[in-house]
């Protein structure tokens, strides 16, 4: 009997059981052979998703499967700043009036199959990560406004791509683990970028922000050092301003940096911005005898708390230090 005689009357058996050639599929790619055996989405994320990703990569890629995990509490798409406050404060919505709210209920306990990834409504999960991207955004742009910064986009776009981006890499990971059937639909969507509406400085434009810096305020060297690490080494304010000598390898030409998160990064840059710190800082009076990083992680405002520790070590930073002597502010 060969194979294709052998498969129509199993075919016709599974047919009088009410199971399908699918169910029979996924049953037997188990490897002990048992569909409760399968891993739940909770146990997947955490052993076969996030290795050989970047670090940044994990990171934004695990906000995502953490809402997929334990869910989204309610949201509503009011964007009135009552429902925007309550947002900042809670995570979440109470207005009784916003007929719009949703949740997306948590799905780490759901064993991976086909059938239980394709009940998921996904595309809700997408929906309210965008809703409360733009949320964010806004209540962001609240506290912005009052410090007299510009205000950023609130279209939530970037989250939700992220948000599809990663669950697209969970599908195709739990594809090439056998656990679910290739998609037959495309998923969900990213939605539209709008027109991008930031640009580059022109050279002429960067001039002239430099010839600025560099020629008013209290401390014009102290300010181009900044404004030049800042704008170099694409750099937040915190890690310049907490940078210190030993952080900087000339025969490297590399700069290690605390960025966002106190995330630990080293990076190239010009020998001529090294060069330029390394004088500014001796200029100040930083010396090279204290290279190392104090064993604390530090953060921007360690230098203010300093003057509270008077007993510890200072490590000579290239731009707090420098910016006050007294290193008070
Ligand atoms: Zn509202
Ligand atoms: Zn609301």
């Amino acid at each position: 009997m060969n194979k294709d005689d052998l498969l129509g009357p199993i075919a016709a058996m599974l047919e009088a059981q009410g199971l399908t050639m699918a169910d029979l599929a996924e049953f037997t790619r188990n490897d002990e052979g048992a569909p409760s055996s399968r891993p739940t989405i909770k146990a997947f994320v955490a052993t076969k998703i996030l290795g050989g990703l970047s670090k940044n990569s994990q990171r934004s890629y695990h906000t995502h499967f953490n809402h997929l995990i334990e869910g989204i509490v309610r949201q509503c798409e009011c964007v009135c700043s009552a429902c925007i406050k309550d947002f900042a404060r809670s995570g979440t919505c109470t207005c009784t009036t916003c007929a719009t709210a949703r949740t997306f209920p948590a799905q780490g306990d759901v064993f991976i199959s086909t059938s239980a990834i394709a009940s998921i409504d996904l595309e809700l999960m997408v929906e309210l990560v965008h809703i409360m991207a733009v949320k964010r955004a806004q209540g962001e742009n609240f506290i912005r406004a009052r410090q007299g910064l510009s205000i950023k986009p609130t279209h939530g776009q970037g989250a939700r791509e992220m948000c599809v981006t990663a669950l697209h890499r969970l599908k195709a990971r739990m594809i090439e683990n056998k656990l679910i059937e290739p998609d037959t639909e495309k998923g969900s969507k990213k939605g539209e970028r709008g027109q991008p509406k930031r640009r580059a400085l022109t050279d002429d434009e960067l001039a002239e922000v430099f010839s600025t810096v560099a020629s008013g305020g209290d401390d014009a060297v102290l300010d181009l050092a900044l404004t030049w690490s800042e704008f170099e080494l694409a750099a937040r304010r915190g890690g310049v301003l907490s940078l210190i000598i030993g952080e900087l390898d000339r025969e490297a030409q590399m700069i290690g940096l605390l960025e966002k998160s106190n995330r630990y990064e080293v990076q190239p840059c010009s020998l001529e911005l090294i060069d330029f710190l390394m004088d500014f800082a001796a200029s100040r009076g930083a010396t090279s005898a204290c290279r190392d990083r104090p064993s604390t992680t530090r953060t921007p405002r360690s230098s203010t708390s300093r003057t509270a520790r008077p007993n510890t070590p200072i490590p000579s930073p290239v731009g707090a230090s420098i910016r006050c002597t007294d290193a008070s502010n």
